[in-house]
């Protein structure tokens, strides 16, 4: 993997992760292609679950959902890397749990947010293919992260309780005390 494919994050005061992103206009654009292929390179990287485009400095609604980061997330079962161009998601249920997230523009903390636990989701591939798929907990919890991006939400904007951050360190002990 080549250095000059990795992208430097945005981090939580960048005012671009408090934007509503752009759609993305023409998919087979080179530019969106080349950002692609590059956000898929900076995430396996970064061992995220997920990257939206503005976490790479573009306002476009475009994110990657990637199994790369099952180190980050002990429990995170995505079999396989998702493109996911100009989504639209619809909850399927009311039923909402809570569990820990962590974004790579926050690093260091993660918060206990709670989530609806199944959704569909309409997007576009990378081909321009639409798809339209069910997703349920911690995948669709993922999705749910990731397309807040777009709107310019992060995931601390949406716990109801604030005690609930706790550090990088405390979360692994979590896991730890589990085995
Ligand atoms: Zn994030």
């Amino acid at each position: 993997m080549s250095k000059e494919n990795l992208l430097e994050l945005t981090e939580l005061g960048s005012p671009i992760l408090r934007q509503k992103a752009k759609p993305v206009a023409n998919i087979f654009d080179d530019e969106v292609q080349r950002l692609i292929d590059k956000m898929l390179v900076t995430v396996k990287h970064e061992r995220g679950v997920g990257l939206a485009a503005p976490q790479v400095g573009e306002s476009l609604r475009l994110f990657i959902i990637s199994p790369e980061g099952k180190q980050r997330y002990p429990h995170c079962h995505v079999d396989e890397t998702l493109v996911v161009i100009n989504p639209q998601i619809k909850p399927l249920t009311n039923k909402t749990d809570s569990d820990w997230e962590g974004c790579l523009s926050i690093p260091g903390i993660r918060g206990k947010v709670p989530r609806v636990t199944g959704i569909e989701v309409s997007y576009l591939n990378r081909l321009g293919e639409h798809k339209i798929e069910q997703y349920f907990d911690f995948v669709a919890r993922i999705f749910l992260h990731e397309n807040d991006h777009l709107d310019g939400i992060v995931f601390l904007d949406r716990m109801s309780d604030p005690r609930k951050i706790i550090t990088d360190k405390e979360y692994i002990k979590l896991f730890d005390d589990d085995e």
